[in-house]
């Protein structure tokens, strides 16, 4: 089913303190909108994370994850991992993990894999470079990052996927994809989804928009047919400008 989701990536930042902090003042926001609402915070703060959440409607997510279920992989961390400490979701393919630690999409496609087989939910993301919006190839790029990392999943595993388009050159900038700039991405993006499958798959969809939402744009990018959401990074850190964009919907 398609669902408005409006999730906070909390990247590497927040010490068990400031984590408790930011919960405390995120259970305590008004929450007027529909939207699912998540939290992302660092792996090391996971499990305080969900336990501090355990009654609330917020969901508490992981950043990342490792491919294999368990073995010799030093400072990684498994699905069965994530889901012992109650997160059931997990955001994979951010252009950080990509640009930093050299993900690829077949890398990707494997994590998937492992984070559907453990009944985890996926938040994938995917998104072209400056470089390449330059040279008009935005939509061939998006349209093989998808491909090569999901488009082996039979179509009753999209149940589990969310889309997260994040134009990296709007990532952490300040700059914002237009609002019909990102509409028309997301346009593009279920057409390709009901191109390899078919339309109930691409319907029930959520796409979300990523790339220095704030809490005054971020009304109108949702207001946008095709944009169920958001993945929120600077303005997560911030519980008021969080909920302010959770209730732009
Ligand atoms: C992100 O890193 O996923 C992101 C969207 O960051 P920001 O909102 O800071 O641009």
């Amino acid at each position: 089913m398609r669902k408005n989701i409006v999730a906070g990536n909390w990247k590497m930042n927040n010490s068990l303190q400031e984590t408790k902090q930011l919960l405390s003042e995120l259970v305590k926001q008004d929450k007027s909108s529909q939207a699912e609402v998540m939290v992302a915070p660092a792996f090391i703060n996971l499990e305080s994370a969900a336990q501090f959440l355990k009654e609330s409607t917020i969901e508490v997510v992981a950043q990342n994850m490792h491919f294999a279920s368990n073995g010799a992989y030093t400072g990684e961390i498994s699905a069965s991992m994530l889901k012992g400490v109650a997160v059931n979701t997990v955001i994979l393919g951010h252009s950080e993990r990509r640009a930093y630690f050299n993900e690829t999409d077949e890398l990707l496609a494997k994590k998937v894999d492992a984070a559907l087989a453990n009944n985890m939910r996926v938040i994938f993301c995917f998104g072209e470079e400056l470089s390449d919006r330059k040279a008009n190839n935005e939509e061939k790029v998006v349209e093989s990052q998808i491909a090569n990392a999901l488009f082996h999943l039979e179509a009753s595993a999209w149940e589990n996927i969310v889309l997260a388009y994040e134009p990296v050159w709007a990532i952490g900038t300040g700059e914002t994809a237009t609002p019909n700039q990102a509409q028309d991405m997301h346009q593009f993006i279920r057409k390709t989804v009901e191109n390899k499958y078919d339309s109930a798959v691409a319907n029930s969809v959520s796409i979300l928009y990523g790339g220095s939402v704030k809490p005054t744009n971020a009304k109108e990018i949702f207001s946008k047919e095709d944009v169920d959401g958001g993945l929120i990074g600077g303005a997560s850190l911030k519980a008021e400008d969080f909920f302010a964009i959770v209730n732009a919907f």
